[in-house]
């Protein structure tokens, strides 16, 4: 069903007054610009902090003082299982089993030690499959990956582009590129949602077609992960991994998240890399020789648990827990339709939504595209009390993130774009 919307500010704040959601705003700081608020849209390059993560980091640093050692046991969240109290509502938001999923490390970091697993080159099997213009973080790690099974990335790997004169990467080319090199494709791998263009791809699809000729799927799920529900356990997905700081606003460097489909994670013989923690949690303090792994994702960790670079994580899951994947999807597509709805009554400006305009294929992210003019926009945004995104060479990224942004934050952006 469309939405039809009004371009006023009485109509933008009775949406806020309807929206059940709306509460979860107060439990954010916002940071400020001339005294007040800033329009905050860039919650898919940092979210905000929720006001709950200093009385909790309190608690953590004093546990910390009066246990010493003891700690590990006797904290309220005993370090030695810390990982453990995230798996569950992790789950929910990745749509998979506990077992599937794991916080720790970094994106990057994840990345690799899950393409140590699923990127294992043998004989005519040694390439990957992408999409062109994937995160840089990413083309690094398949590239040098690929190094060092000894390939040449300009043959290894193969990026998928959108068709000539398109922004967007057809799921269909991407499933016909399986097909077209399937006995050579030892790995598909694509970003969840692009970074730069906010399109979703077909995972589940995705997925089946790379299964379909016998390779591996994984996502990387920076944009993807708290913006759009996902079902990675029933979608059959091998691996995936994601960062905590962008939609998940666990804070800067915050603890990144795995997840693995428990046919690897309870399957001791698979490999992994390993490290202590991953170990058998019974055995893990006997010291003793031969890895055990434990079970599922939580395996695949290797030194004992960042616990302060995870309590923003805890606090920030508790807010996803309160507010509902589900819920927020609801009012993210509607919020994000509003933000569409308004900019395409702008006609003054050169730019184009290169977004996809199904709500199916993307999340809350639109990316404006400028003929010209585009970082003009941009500092007017920013003087205005705007934190919008720029990506060069020509694109503004918004996000109106449902958790925290409002109806009435989308109508200050559009009056504030009447301006300029
Ligand atoms: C943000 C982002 C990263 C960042 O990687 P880190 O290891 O967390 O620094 C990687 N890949 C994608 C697609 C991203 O959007």
């Amino acid at each position: 069903m469309p939405f039809s919307f009004e371009a006023s500010l009485v109509y933008a704040t009775g949406l806020d007054q309807k929206d059940t959601l709306h509460p979860f705003r107060e439990q954010f700081l916002f940071p400020q610009h001339n005294g007040t608020d800033v329009t905050y849209f860039c919650g898919n390059s940092l979210g905000l902090q929720p006001k709950s993560v200093s009385d909790l980091m309190d608690k953590e640093l004093s546990d910390w003082a009066r246990y010493g050692v003891e700690g590990h046991f006797r904290a309220a969240n005993p370090w030695f299982s810390y990982h453990h109290i995230f798996e569950e509502r992790l789950a929910k938001i990745a749509g998979a089993l506990k077992d599937e999923v794991v916080a720790m490390n970094t994106l990057t970091v994840n990345l690799h030690l899950l393409m140590m697993s699923f990127y294992r080159p043998a004989g005519k099997r040694y390439k990957i499959l992408m999409e062109a213009g994937a995160f840089p973080s990413d083309q690094y790690a398949m590239e040098t990956q690929v190094r060092l099974n000894g390939h040449d990335p300009a043959d290894a790997i193969i990026e998928i582009k959108p068709k000539e004169g398109a922004y967007l990467i057809d799921d269909e080319d991407i499933i016909s590129a399986i097909k077209a090199d399937g006995e050579a494709i030892a790995l598909v791998m694509t970003g969840g949602v692009n970074y730069y263009t906010g399109q979703f791809f077909d995972l589940e699809k995705i997925t089946r077609a790379a299964h379909d000729v016998g390779a591996y799927a994984g996502f990387d799920l920076a944009h993807a992960i708290g913006n759009i529900p996902l079902q990675l356990h029933d979608w059959n997905v091998d691996f995936a991994c994601w960062c905590s700081y962008k939609y998940l606003n666990s804070g800067p460097g915050g603890v990144g998240g795995a997840f693995v489909h428990e046919r690897y994670g309870n399957d001791p013989k698979f490999p992994r890399l390993a490290g202590w923690w991953g170990n058998d949690e019974q055995t893990r303090f006997k010291m003793q020789k031969g890895f055990i792994p434990q079970k599922g994702a939580a395996s695949w960790q290797m030194s004992n648990a960042p616990v302060f670079n995870m309590v923003a994580h805890n606090a920030a899951l508790d807010l996803f827990e309160k507010a509902d994947m589900d819920a927020l999807r609801e009012k993210s597509i509607k919020l994000t339709g509003y933000m569409e709805f308004l900019l395409n009554q702008i006609t003054h400006l050169p730019f184009e939504i290169i977004t996809p305009v199904e709500r199916a294929r993307r999340g809350c992210q639109l990316s404006l595209l400028f003929e010209d003019r585009g970082k003009e926009v941009f500092e007017a945004l920013t003087q205005n009390g705007i934190v919008a995104d720029w990506r060069e060479p020509n694109v503004i990224r918004i996000a109106p993130v449902p958790l925290y942004n409002t109806f009435e934050d989308c109508f200050r952006f559009y009056r504030v774009l009447l301006t300029i």
